[in-house]
């Protein structure tokens, strides 16, 4: 039977943390926890950004997994995670900063990792990804716990248990593999081979105040209460239920629809063992949609029509458009697009449509929200993604 632990938590108060974090601990078993085992705690650290923008795990959880750590004897804790954009140190330091971690660590006595190693494991059971690069502290670490944010996600509708491991992949290695993997569905079996690779001991969902719209960074706050948990064989259970409670179907979220396909969690949330507050299992009234979810030509015309449309809907599917006067010339994009589509002309963003793939890393990365998700017109296909 598939097992999942849900606790209803309405604010980021250590005191109301704690409490949530032991109530996990106690509905779910966690045997192979041990004192003297080295412990690394991956929360989504995706960019530097405030905890109240809730694009980022909430310090108040990770100090009351910390503390709770302690409590169990272990004392080797570290926070690691490798953000968008490069893998550097200055990099990390800023996002230790900005999004709590580092005051989270001095205050419960936790370590930041600062190592920019990586090597590569192999995974023979993968589908479509036999081998992944993964950073040091999560390839060294007796037991991982991932402290996801509940998100919804331009690319892939939903970010949860599964997608946050991404972050384990060290900087640019992860546009790579948007690259190889350009279409949702690959992107998605490459997800679940990652994940059966690092294979989390605990996942921890932060869904106080997730993210709704065009997440996982450009999107906005939203109340949810909740904070979900799961071992390590329940990750994709854990995420078939938040899919329900983010109102999606599983065919609307990829992992979820190839997790069930790979029969490693069952069809229906419902055939889920949901321990605690279970009543608050319920789908989020009005939740927004991302704007890339929202158009789907195809599925909403008659059959022989829709297979038609179904030929042209790549090319009038959203994608990123710049905003150019937002855009400060930064650069990040074009770093970070794993099509190399982007060009800086003039001190301002221009994407060179033919080759983009619409993985919206470029949405995700910008820091002056300058690019904007939108369905383009058939006059506008084949010009240059900025409008002024
Ligand atoms: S679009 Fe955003 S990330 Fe790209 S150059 Fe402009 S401000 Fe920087
Ligand atoms: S332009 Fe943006 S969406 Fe297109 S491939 Fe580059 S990063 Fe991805």
């Amino acid at each position: 039977m598939y097992q999942i632990s849900l606790v209803t938590a309405e604010e980021y108060s250590l005191p109301v943390l704690k409490q949530a974090v032991a109530r996990h601990f106690s509905l779910l078993p966690q045997e192979s926890l041990r004192p003297g085992m080295k412990v690394t705690i991956k929360p989504n650290l995706i960019m530097k950004g405030r905890p109240e923008m809730a694009a980022t795990t909430h310090p108040a959880l990770v100090k009351a997994v910390i503390l709770h750590l302690r409590e169990l004897g272990i004392k080797d804790i570290t926070i690691a995670d490798s953000p968008g954009g490069l893998y550097s140190k200055p990099l990390l330091m800023g996002v230790y900063e900005q999004t709590g971690m580092k005051a989270a660590a001095n205050e419960c006595g936790a370590m930041l990792n600062t190592d920019l190693g990586s090597k590569v494991f192999r995974i023979p059971q993968g589908k479509v990804c036999h081998e992944f690069d993964i950073i040091d502290p999560i390839g060294n670490a007796d037991f991982v716990i991932n402290l996801c944010k509940l998100k919804t996600h331009c690319m892939t509708a939903m970010s949860c248990g599964v997608k946050n491991l991404f972050g384990c992949v060290p900087g640019l290695l992860k546009p790579q593999l948007h690259y190889r993997f350009p279409e949702g569905e690959k992107f998605a079996q490459m997800l679940i081979d990652l994940s059966l690779l690092v294979r989390p001991g605990l996942t921890i969902v932060d869904g106080v105040d997730g993210m709704e719209g065009d997440g996982p960074t450009g999107g906005v706050p939203r109340h949810m209460g909740i904070t979900a948990a799961a071992t390590a064989e329940n990750l994709y259970a854990l995420d078939l239920v938040m899919c329900y409670i983010l109102g999606f179907t599983p065919s609307q979220v990829p992992m979820v629809r190839c997790a069930i396909e790979r029969e490693l969690c069952p069809k229906d949330w419902r055939q889920v063992d949901i321990q605690g507050d279970r009543n608050a299992v319920r789908p989020l009234e009005n939740l927004k949609k991302p704007a890339t979810k929202k158009l789907n030509f195809a599925s909403a015309l008659p059959k022989p029509l829709s297979a038609i449309m179904d030929r042209y809907q790549g090319k009038l599917s959203p994608r990123p458009v710049i905003r150019v006067k937002d855009c400060i010339g930064c650069g990040r994009c074009a770093q970070i697009c794993p099509a190399h589509t982007i060009e800086i002309t003039k001190g301002k963003a221009v994407i060179v449509p033919s080759k983009c793939i619409k993985c919206f890393c470029c949405h995700e990365m910008c820091p002056a929200k300058a690019i904007d998700i939108k369905s383009i017109g058939f006059f506008r296909l084949f010009s240059k993604y900025s409008e002024s």
